[in-house]
Formats: structure tokens, C-alpha cells, sequence
């Protein structure tokens, strides 16, 4: 007998030789007819897997995280196999599931087109409705590199693979993969399908071997779960920030300098309205701003400890025969700051914000808009203080954070602690003391979140901040970064109230990381559409012809004098094409005037998005743009 612990904690003996299969049927028939794998002491099985001992058993579905990968992978082969049938000539390289869905790299002389994937996907269909059973055979590593012979891809697999058993699976019509699994029972339970791309892909990654065909394709377990993920998909291509970063003319890339955003004139005002903003709640929460700069002597890279372990991602250059690095990090500055004259716990915490402009190296091949660049201002501080002030310090960098977020509209945070890595520097009561502020501050601020064990930098503790947007893609932004070692490195000391010195706790902070990517982000969360405060241009006046220019421009400076960003459309067109123009430009709201509105000094309002407007009074229109803009409002201006 095999004694199972389900996963509620109960236990029951079977007979030798039984399968998940067998365990699922016990349990019921219901959860026997939903399975598609099994987990056995943490490792996914397939259904057919013998025990092989006492175990603790948990059976999989398409419910599970786990299962839907499960899915994606077999549907891989699918996949697979419908290719090899098109094209007899396509050899098969490597398959593995990615977010969201799966592809294969296929070596193939013809290429596979976009054209191509509607019969792709029929032949899947008929391989799926076949319900033909996934079927594991071993053997030995000698075996399978005989049966490989002649075929470079998969010989190469099976030298990486570890282990001395060597697996192959097949799903019936000849058709047969090296592969680890594990898979659904059979082709009818790859779940609902849809081809998604093609792309060239070097065999390895590398350049100086073969370009490969690298096919894409997702699955979900039902018509509507692919159904949605289609639309989501759809929905983020719609709202590209590259794309609607040049529609709307907020900043551009230029070849002069990959990875080096140039923002525009409009793009401009978002920033600099985050930034005002950013300010003022800083100030508040009694941060002090410095700046530091930008080159700086490599020796001092070489103390902070970047030399060693960040080398790779760091720009050079040289001044006067002497070596320098561009700094990717603002915190050695920080240092050098502190350590310019004497520090009391009297003045602790201190609390010391940059907005400092990194520049560091990705590849090439990484880089996205401004999601990923080379160059960028992180809304950085450094906060040092006592070990007892660190708890009170984390409940107050929590405390902004969330409002920053939410004057965004981002109310969904969801924060990662990671505590204390095999490897790690520091005594263990400094390890405890500060995981301990940083468990005691998260559990006095409600908020949801989770320990990633063994997660944290060798130098501390840290947690993370995630927002979602409005297509459910999470985001981390922020970070709270605990450090033991670079005070030391600095020889940065305090006089404690003993009169001895002692080193002072540093905690690096963050809030939206980086601005370029921040803007990214708003940009396809608001799909352009940008809240009235941060929005480039809030109000456009639009006369209905040339004989209310003057009253235009009059209601343009009234509302300029009230602080908003208003401008007006002197053009010649007719009033539907400016109204069109505004609306394609994303302008908030449009002031509307012709005689009747000059004459009783109102304005006919309209409202991105909304239909038809209404008369207000000028005065009472600019006081509501003042009380939107201050209020932060996501909505647009309703009154
Ligand atoms: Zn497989
Ligand atoms: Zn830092």
C-alpha cells in the first residue's frame, strides 16, 4: 500500500501501482473528469504517474495556475505536430510555455506567415477533437542520443537535460516529441487555442548560429478566457505608449541615442505636473531634496561596492587622464552628502530625496519605449536613522507611497516583502530588527501582501510595490531597500545619545521608480487620456468663426490667469472639425464660443468623451477647473 496526504490533510492508503488517475476517481467523479495532472510532493505529474511511495498528492486542473501551463505546453506539440504535417520539411528545436501562452522554435528553410495560421490552427483542431491520449515512454540517456542520432536540436536538448532517464511522448499519428512533461491526458483537453505570431529567433540566442522560426501561441481554458485575453491583447496595442506617445507628441526616440528618451514640450507638462506634485507631498512628509552628480571618480564605485557587482551596467569615461563612471545609482552621492558635515540622532531620521538621473546599460534587444531605457530620473531618497526609528520610517514611506499611487487612481497595491538570502551581510540582529520593523510597519497599515523567503539583497531586507492597471497587467513601481553595508563602506557615523558613534541604518526608497517608465505607464492606463491635472493642454477654446476670435482669447486668458493650460483654435475650419481635432487630441475639455456665449460671458462646455455639453458661466467654469485640478480628479470635469 502507498499512503496519500490530500491536500486538506487527510490521508488514505492505495494499492501499489495506482495512478493519480486512481486517486482522483476516489475523491470523485467530478474532480476525476476536471483533472488534467497531478502534483506529487510539489512536482507536476502527469495523470497516468504511478506513485512510487507514500506522497502528498494534490490533483491538478484547469483551474490551477499549474494546469493551464500544463495546457499551454501540450497545446505546444499540438501545435508542433500540425506544423510538421504542413511542412514535412520543418525540424523541431524547442517548445517551453512563456506568460500567457507557449511557443516552438522551428528550423524551416520556408517561412511560416501570419496567412499561414488559420490552417495551422485547423489542423490543431482536428488533432484536438481526435482526443488522442498523450503517451510517456524512458529510457536511458545512451537510448534516446541513438534514436536522436542525425538530429542536432534534439541531440543538444537531451546533453542539457539532467538526469539519467530520458522521456519522449507521443500523442498518437506518428507523431512524437523529446520532452520532460508533463501533459494533459489526451489532445482534447489542450483547452481553446489561437496562433498569436512569428518571429525570427537565433538557435540559443546566439547570433552566430541559425535563424530559427519562432511560432507563438496561447490557450485558456475556455472560449471566453481566450476570448478575453484576445481583447486585452488588442486593447494593449491600442493603448502603446510608443504609438500614442507620437500621436499625441509627448516624446520621441532618436538613433543619436538608443535607449535615450527626448521628451517634448507636451510630454514635458506631464512630468513636470508629477513632479510639482511628488514635491509637495515629499515636503510634507518632511523629506529635504538634494542633487548629486552625474559623473563621479571611479574609486568611489569602487567603495560603494557598483564596481564589483554592477560593472556590467555601467557607461565610462575619462576626464583629464583620470577614469570616471556615469552613475546608474544615485545612493554614493547620497553618501558623499551625509558625509559632509557631523550627524546627532537629535536630527534623525533624515530624510533626503533625489530626483537623480541614472543612466544604465540594457541590451539592445530589451529596450521598449520607455518602458525600458538606458537613461532615467528614479524618484529616489535615503532615509538614515536609528534601528528603532526604522519601523515608524517604513509606516511613513508606506503612508506616501499610497497616496502618490492613488492620486494616479492606482488603489490596487499590492506590496512583497523579501526577507534575509542564504547570503548576506550584517549581524543577525540587525537582520532581525529590520525584518521585524518591516513586518510590524505592513501589519499596521492594512494592506495585502506577501514573504518571498530568501528573496532579499545580500546588503538587506526589501519590499516591493505592484499596482495594477485598468487591463489587469501588474506593475512594480516601488521599493523600500533596507542596507547594512554601504554605511559602512562610507564610514558614515552618527553621535548616538551616549556620545559614542555609531553607523546610522540607511533605507533606500523609491516610489515610482522611474519617471520615463511611470509615463509609460499612465499613458496606456489612461489610453491617452490624461486626468485634467496632468493633462498637457486642459482646455481648448474654439470659436465658431472668425468673429468670435477675440472673445476666444479673452476666455483664453481668463482661464490662464486662473492657472489653467488652455489654448485656443484660431483656424479657419468649421466648428465639427476643431471639436473633432480636440477630441483626437485628447483635450479634456473644450470651451465652445460664438456671439450668444461673448455677449453673456459664458462658455459652452464640452467634455472628452461626452456628447453634447452645456452653457456655463466663465467665472463659474474656471473656478471648476480649479477645484478638478486641484482635487487630482481621474474622471474628466463634472460639475
Ligand atoms: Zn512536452
Ligand atoms: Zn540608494
Amino acid at each position: 500500500m502507498v499512503n496519500v496526504t490530500l491536500p486538506d490533510g487527510t490521508k488514505q492508503a492505495f494499492a501499489e501501482g495506482s495512478t493519480i488517475r486512481d486517486i482522483a476517481e476516489r475523491i470523485g467523479p467530478g474532480l476525476a473528469k476536471a483533472a488534467i495532472a497531478g502534483k506529487v510532493n510539489g512536482a507536476i505529474v502527469d495523470l497516468s504517474h504511478v506513485l512510487e511511495g507514500d506522497a502528498s498528492v494534490q490533483i491538478i486542473t484547469p483551474k490551477d495556475k499549474e494546469g493551464v501551463k500544463v495546457m499551454r505546453h501540450s497545446c505546444a506539440h499540438v501545435m508542433a505536430e500540425a506544423i510538421c504535417g504542413l511542412w514535412p520539411a520543418a525540424r523541431l528545436v524547442y517548445g517551453p510555455t512563456v506568460e500567457d501562452g507557449f511557443y516552438y522554435d522551428i528550423d524551416l528553410d520556408e517561412p511560416i506567415r501570419p496567412t499561414d495560421f488559420e490552417r495551422i490552427e485547423q489542423k490543431m483542431d482536428e488533432i484536438a477533437k481526435a482526443d488522442r491520449p498523450f503517451i510517456r515512454t524512458e529510457m536511458t540517456r545512451e537510448q534516446a542520443m541513438a534514436k536522436l542520432a542525425g538530429d542536432p536540436y534534439k541531440s543538444d536538448n537531451v546533453s542539457r537535460a539532467e538526469g539519467g532517464t530520458i522521456s519522449f511522448y507521443s500523442h498518437g499519428g506518428g507523431f512524437e516529441d523529446l520532452c520532460r512533461g508533463p501533459h494533459v491526458p489526451s489532445t482534447g483537453r489542450i483547452g481553446a487555442f489561437k496562433i498569436l505570431s512569428v518571429a525570427g529567433a537565433y538557435w540559443h540566442g546566439d547570433a552566430s548560429q541559425k535563424m530559427l522560426q519562432r511560432v507563438y501561441g496561447t490557450t485558456w481554458p475556455t472560449r471566453k478566457d481566450l476570448d478575453d485575453y484576445l481583447n486585452r491583447i488588442e486593447e494593449a496595442k491600442r493603448r502603446d505608449h510608443r504609438v500614442v506617445g507620437r500621436q499625441l507628441d509627448l516624446f520621441s526616440f532618436n538613433e543619436a541615442g538608443p535607449g535615450f528618451a527626448f521628451m517634448h514640450p507636451r510630454g514635458m507638462v506631464i512630468w513636470n505636473s508629477i513632479v510639482d506634485f511628488w514635491r509637495s507631498v515629499h515636503a510634507r512628509y518632511g523629506y529635504v531634496e538634494i542633487k548629486t552628480p552625474i559623473i563621479l571618480n571611479e574609486q568611489l564605485w569602487h567603495r560603494s561596492g557598483h564596481w564589483d557587482n554592477y560593472k556590467e551596467n555601467m557607461y565610462f569615461t575619462t576626464v583629464d587622464d583620470t577614469a570616471y563612471a556615469i552613475k546608474p545609482m544615485n545612493c554614493p552621492g547620497g553618501c558623499l552628502v551625509y558625509q559632509t558635515r557631523q550627524h546627532s540622532y537629535r536630527e534623525f531620521p533624515l530624510r533626503v530625496a533625489e530626483l537623480g538621473l541614472v543612466h544604465r546599460h540594457e541590451a539592445s534587444g530589451v529596450m521598449h519605449g520607455l518602458f525600458r531605457v538606458r537613461q532615467f530620473t528614479q524618484d529616489d531618497a535615503h532615509i538614515f536613522c536609528t534601528p528603532p526609528q526604522i519601523e515608524s520610517e517604513i509606516v511613513g514611506v508606506i503612508d506616501l507611497t499610497r497616496e502618490i499611487y492613488g492620486a494616479f487612481g492606482f488603489k490596487d497595491v499590492r506590496i512583497e516583502l523579501s526577507t534575509k538570502p542564504v547570503k548576506h551581510i550584517g549581524s543577525e540582529e540587525i537582520w532581525e530588527v529590520s525584518t521585524n520593523a518591516l513586518k510590524g510597519a505592513l501589519a499596521e497599515r492594512p494592506i495585502d501582501y506577501q514573504i518571498n523567503e530568501g528573496d532579499g539583497a545580500f546588503y538587506g531586507p526589501k519590499i516591493d510595490f505592484h499596482i495594477r492597471d485598468c487591463l489587469g497587467r501588474s506593475w512594480q513601481l516601488g521599493t523600500i531597500q533596507l542596507d547594512f553595508s554601504m554605511p559602512a563602506r562610507f564610514d558614515l557615523v552618527y553621535t548616538d545619545e551616549d556620545n559614542t558613534e555609531k553607523t546610522p541604518v540607511m533605507i533606500h526608497r523609491a516610489v515610482l521608480g522611474s519617471f520615463e517608465r511611470f509615463i509609460g505607464i499612465l499613458i496606456e492606463h489612461f489610453a491617452g487620456n490624461m486626468p485634467v491635472w496632468l493633462s498637457p493642454e486642459q482646455v481648448r477654446v474654439l470659436p465658431i468663426s472668425e468673429k468670435s476670435n477675440d472673445y476666444a482669447v479673452a476666455v483664453q486668458t481668463r482661464l490662464r490667469e486662473a492657472g489653467v493650460r488652455c489654448a485656443s483654435d484660431l483656424s479657419d475650419e468649421k466648428i465639427g472639425a476643431k471639436i473633432a481635432k480636440a477630441h483626437g487630441e485628447k483635450t479634456p475639455c473644450m470651451a465652445v464660443v460664438g456671439p450668444k456665449e461673448a455677449q453673456s460671458n459664458t462658455v459652452h462646455v464640452r467634455v472628452r468623451g461626452g456628447q453634447d455639453g452645456k452653457a456655463m458661466a466663465l467665472d463659474a467654469f474656471a473656478s471648476l477647473l480649479q477645484r478638478t485640478i486641484a482635487s487630482k480628479q481621474t474622471d474628466p470635469v463634472t460639475s
